[in-house]
């Protein structure tokens, strides 16, 4: 659009437009007025420096007239108009809609699409160092200088403030360490521009169901038109080839395409397959990136410079000119959801930024949420399948340990049904998986004595024992303490006792059995990052582990050609509590894990160890129906107008004092709207009754899908004065209840 090109502004807009709104980056209300200031000209989109109280902000001028009854005395001047490309209007519009979905305030969204206000720094090259080519002889190299020597070894300037953080160095030796001539200065490389992905550069050969999958896809990208296709397929269906068809297409035209995958950090082979099919690493976005390669990022990302990008749910809010396609891979993944700052779902917002940007949206996965496969069977998303495993591959066959029948020893986790089967494969030279989706090494410890269950101090929730570590640890807020000599409440000397299993343990039950299985333990713990995980994944490829144990993170897209037996040791654990997709997701989770198994030529086989065999949940994974197992669900919630047939938003009071807390929820709960097909349910401890030191309660509001929920959010909380002690956070949609 217009907004997006930097032509000449004509005197008369000048003349016209000396006020203007601009959005600043803080969770502040809507937009301030400012001035501007004769000879200066700015439009809507325009990044510009603005004084605010004291300081100086970078924010965005906004669409819409300034208020014309504020006094020109009172107004301020705009400082500065930046060097950065102008906000499209696309992404204004997003930024609009977001906050009115989610009753965010916009300058809390727009700060996500500035990513940090510091992607606007002037471009000058920056200063840096680097280590000198012939090393001093009488320098001492304490361990601080070789820190710094070693990272920069292969010669490259880096920046100080980078070095000093990755080599756990003061600035101060870095300057110590060139007075001793053993760094120098070095002025950093220009931002390093991103190799174009060739769309032509020849990829995989496709089978003859990925070919009418992607051509379908390639006609939907090529329409230059908002439109959502839902792709789902069997697990090692081959995906990831077809939507890489769409992209190829978007490029073809000379747009942008945007891939949101829920765990980039573990997605490294989704990375050797893109360079496979594109001959080019896509540009990334995530958490981890340093300052620095984000900035550059969102540089190149504005101008244009690269074409596809590959990141979190942040990356949505990027500044891309002419974005064509959206593909947000497992789309079913509550990773999708940010629960902070401003709460909202980045698949739903996908669809969202794709239609304002007349673009093509593609949700794939083995197992949709029953959101979207509503949508498809209703026609609002066109449906693509591939219903058959790449390659020929057969579907691992799914059966189920009665653990009321075939018990684990005593103090054990490990059945004799699940013994055996690892056995004769570890025996054949296969690989076998344990799955348990707990971390550390025990969930609750308990006083032998006394009964007292160690508990956080902030959360209610109990202290996970993380053996290897020495130390319990709350899940919940990072709370953590030495695991106690005596019982802090009855003080018996060594009597608190591990009750029940995390992957720790799963891990020491196995060396006893297997002492000779070469073991690999891959949790969030143990593989903390992209280069833990790339290795991780090697070590099972080249076939130099031979039993995998681990939690959720293994359940992700891997494919491990030799691995052949999946055992899940604890099936029921996400069964219980309240949450109404609990069934739902645990049947994403385990198909997913269950889907690693026999990915080539050697059939794969998984055993579930459930106490409740006849679950719907099991007998839908056995059966291997997804469909009727959503059928199942959909029924379930249709009466009740549970979402997706009805529309739920989540009100959470919290205060650090509990009573507080319950005054401001009881309020809430007597201004509570009504009517036909509205719905509150609550006051109610929130799931985590206490997080964090602060107590929280949980109003729900539940309408029928054609009412908008919106405005009666707005209207009940305006009815309820909050004090500053208290918090109210609006959850549009929650995933997590
Ligand atoms: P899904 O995402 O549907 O579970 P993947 O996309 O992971 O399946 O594909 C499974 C495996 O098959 C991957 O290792 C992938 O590289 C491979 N694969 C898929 N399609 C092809 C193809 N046309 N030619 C060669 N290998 C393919
Ligand atoms: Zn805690």
């Amino acid at each position: 659009g217009a907004a997006n090109t930097r032509g000449p502004v004509t005197a008369q807009a000048v003349a016209a437009t000396t006020r203007v709104r601009v959005l600043l980056p803080l969770p502040l209300g809507a937009a301030y007025d400012y001035r501007v200031p004769s000879g200066m000209a700015v439009a809507p989109g325009c990044f510009v420096v603005v004084p605010l109280g004291g300081r100086e902000v970078a924010g965005v001028v906004w669409d819409g007239a300034a208020d014309p009854a504020l006094q020109d005395a009172r107004l301020r001047d705009i400082r500065g108009v930046l060097d950065a490309p102008p906000m499209t209007e696309t992404l204004r519009r997003f930024v609009d809609w977001v906050a009115a979905y989610t009753l965010s305030p916009p300058g809390a969204v727009l700060r996500m699409a500035m990513s940090t206000p510091s992607a606007l720094e002037a471009r000058a090259p920056q200063a840096g160092w680097r280590s000198t080519a012939a090393r001093p002889e009488g320098p001492r190299i304490t361990p601080p200088r070789a820190r710094v020597l070693a990272l920069l070894a292969d010669g490259a300037p880096r920046a100080g403030g980078e070095i000093a953080r990755e080599a756990g160095v003061a600035p101060a030796v870095l300057r110590g360490m060139a007075d001793a001539g053993l760094l120098e200065p070095a002025l950093l490389p220009r931002p390093a521009h991103f190799t174009r992905p060739d769309a032509a550069h020849p990829g995989p050969v496709l089978g003859a169901e990925q070919d009418n999958a992607a051509a379908a896809l390639r006609l939907a990208a090529g329409r230059r038109a908002f439109g959502v296709t839902l792709l789902t397929g069997v697990t090692g269906s081959g995906k990831t080839e077809v939507y890489f068809e769409a992209i190829a297409a978007t490029l073809a035209q000379g747009r942008q395409a945007l891939v949101l995958l829920p765990e980039i950090a573990l997605s490294t082979q989704w990375l050797d397959r893109f360079a496979a099919r594109f001959g080019a690493a896509p540009a990334l976005w995530h958490s981890e990136l340093t300052s620095r390669t984000r900035r550059e990022t969102w540089r190149a990302v504005a101008e244009g410079e690269a074409p596809v990008l590959v990141g979190a749910r942040s990356a949505l809010f990027l500044p891309f000119p002419d974005l064509g396609l959206i593909v947000v891979d497992e789309e079913h993944e509550t990773a999708f959801k940010q629960e902070e700052g401003v709460v909202y779902h980045a698949r739903d917002m996908a669809v969202v930024r794709a239609r304002l940007c007349s673009a093509a949206c593609v949700l794939a996965s083995a197992t949709p949420s029953l959101e979207s496969s509503v949508n498809a069977q209703t026609g609002r998303y066109a449906a693509l399948h591939l219903p058959a495993r790449h390659g020929g591959a057969a579907l691992p066959s799914v059966s189920l340990v009665d653990m009321r029948a075939t018990p684990p020893e005593r103090g054990r986790f490990i059945s004799p049904p699940l013994v055996q089967a690892v056995t004769d494969t570890l025996a054949r030279g296969e690989q076998a998986m344990l799955f348990l989706n707990r971390r550390g090494y025990a969930p609750m410890t308990l006083c032998r004595s006394c009964g007292h269950r160690l508990r956080c101090p902030n959360c209610t929730a109990w202290l996970v024992e993380h053996r290897a570590a020495r130390r319990l640890q709350c899940h919940h807020c990072g709370h953590v303490e030495g695991i106690p000599e005596a019982c802090p409440e009855c003080g018996t000397p060594h009597s608190t006792v591990p009750i029940g299993p995390g992957v720790e343990r799963v891990l020491e039950e196995a060396s006893a059995i297997w002492p000779d299985a070469r073991r690999l333990v891959m949790a969030s713990d143990t593989i903390p990052g992209p280069a833990a995980a790339a290795a991780a994944a090697k070590s099972i490829q080249d076939r130099a582990v031979d039993l995998v144990i681990g939690t959720q993170i293994v359940a992700k897209g891997w494919h491990f050609p030799h691995l052949t037996l999946v055992g899940v040791v604890d099936a029921d654990l996400g069964l219980a509590g309240g949450d109404l997709r609990a069934a739902e997701r645990t049947f994403q989770l385990l198909h997913q894990v269950a889907g690693r198994a026999g990915r080539e030529e050697r059939p794969g086989r998984v055993l579930l160890q459930s106490f409740a065999p006849e679950h719907p949940v099991m007998q839908a994974l056995v059966a291997d129906d997804l469909e009727a197992f959503m059928a199942a669900e959909a029924d379930a919630r249709r009466p009740g107008h549970w979402p997706p047939f009805g529309r739920l938003a989540a009100l959470i009071v919290s205060a650090e004092e509990e009573r507080a807390a319950d005054r401001i929820a009881r309020d809430l709960g007597l201004a509570a709207p009504g009517g036909d097909g509205v719905e509150v349910l609550g006051p109610a401890p929130a799931p985590l009754a206490i997080l964090r030191g602060r107590h929280r309660r949980r109003l729900l509001l539940k309408t029928r899908r054609d009412i908008a929920v919106q405005p009666l959010l707005e209207a009940w909380l305006a009815k309820v004065s909050v004090p500053g002690n208290v918090r109210v956070q609006v959850d549009v949609d929650p995933v997590g209840f």
